[in-house]
């Protein structure tokens, strides 16, 4: 073999390993847009659950009487023109989308909705609608009840993207739950991602799914990437062509996760080592030693007798806080300035300790 098909050979292999990890690294998926070759989700029966769910007293109620019509609106901002029944409202072909009035980001979520009956059509043409949080990112609502399809389109699959679990359908006409928490998610001020939207799932009371990422916003037949968009937007329901009903669909927002960080106790006073000194002994409560100060690294450190450790920060010659738990210790002072004993705080109750050395 020559040098010149070796070097083809070599240029080949490279490309095979390089094609499908930039391919992932790209899309995060492993399987292309609702590929048939994709695991079907095992069909389960969900449990008999006591629908409808009434919303907690700090709920946003979204649709709960005819009347709640009004907080919904086409995409165009006109009135919509899905039909509206006493505790319910339903999809009307040809109408169009609808939306919410008001927009939210992160939220806790439920819907309830019934596939029509008889079901008509297969596939995506059965009891197709969506729930879009943000208007972008769909929850699919489709009638799976004896009826199979692509399974990144099946019901509850974050479409286009992740199938549920399990298929949790109940028949067409019963009414069915979506309880779903929803991350938006977020952009620097250059537009770009810093963290992507995140969707758990319940559907009839089953977990489908579990905090998923989403790679970019939900679409028919391809990838989508992230577009920066604003915090809140929107909530709005699919017109796929199918009478699908709604009813009783409320939410509550979610205080936006923020990075934990440790609490910052600083000193107000600043002690020499030989001051610090002045604090490090044993400290009795009773028969026990129970507290034991011990000066390391220019800093106060208190050990109890369950052998945990606290760094003190002086707040003044008689207070120290413990630096990331909420305990306070008061020294008692001789005029001298010299600990007598100390004074242990944690939830409002206090204990005093004799200095013993
Ligand atoms: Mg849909």
């Amino acid at each position: 073999m020559s040098s010149k098909n070796l070097m083809l050979i070599a240029k080949n292999s490279i490309c095979l390993l390089i094609f499908p990890a930039f391919l992932f690294a790209q899309s995060g998926a492993l399987w292309r847009v609702h590929d048939l070759y994709r695991t079907q989700p095992p069909i389960i029966t969900p449990p008999q659950q006591y629908l409808p769910v009434k919303p907690p007293s700090d709920a946003t109620v979204l649709f709960s009487q005819k009347q709640d019509i009004e907080k919904w609106q086409g995409m165009d901002g006109k009135p919509t023109k899905w039909i509206t029944r006493d505790d319910y409202f339903e999809c009307v072909k040809g109408s169009g989308y609808i939306k919410t009035k008001q927009s939210f980001g992160d939220v806790q979520l439920h819907v309830e909705w019934a596939a029509p009956t008889p079901a008509h059509g297969k596939s995506q043409g059965r009891g197709n609608s969506g729930v879009f949080l943000m208007g972008l990112y769909e929850v699919q609502v489709l009638d799976c009840y004896e009826n199979t399809t692509y399974p990144d389109g099946q019901t509850a699959a974050i479409y286009g993207q992740n199938p549920p679990q399990v298929n949790a359908c109940r028949p067409p006409g019963e009414w069915q739950s979506y309880d779903i928490v929803f991350h938006r998610p977020h952009f620097n001020s250059l537009g770009r991602l810093t963290s992507p939207a995140r969707i758990t799932v319940f559907h009839n009371g089953i977990l489908v799914q579990d905090n998923v990422d989403l790679w970019g916003g939900t679409d028919w037949l391809k990838y989508r990437d992230y577009e920066a968009h604003a915090d809140k937007l929107p909530l709005s329901l699919q017109d796929h062509g199918n009478p699908v009903r709604y009813r009783n669909i409320w939410l509550r927002e979610l205080e936006e996760n923020t990075p934990t960080t440790a609490p910052v106790v600083e000193a107000k006073i600043e002690l020499s080592d030989a001051d610090l000194q002045k604090y490090v002994g044993v400290y009795k409560k009773k028969e026990e030693n129970d507290y034991r100060v011990e000066l390391a690294d220019h800093k106060l450190w208190l050990y109890t007798l369950s052998h945990r450790k606290y760094e003190l920060i002086p707040q003044s010659r008689e207070l120290f806080f413990a630096r990331l738990t909420a305990i306070d210790i008061k020294f008692d002072l001789d005029n001298t300035g010299t600990p007598k004993g100390l004074s242990y705080t944690f939830t409002g109750d206090t204990e005093y300790a004799k200095r013993a050395e």
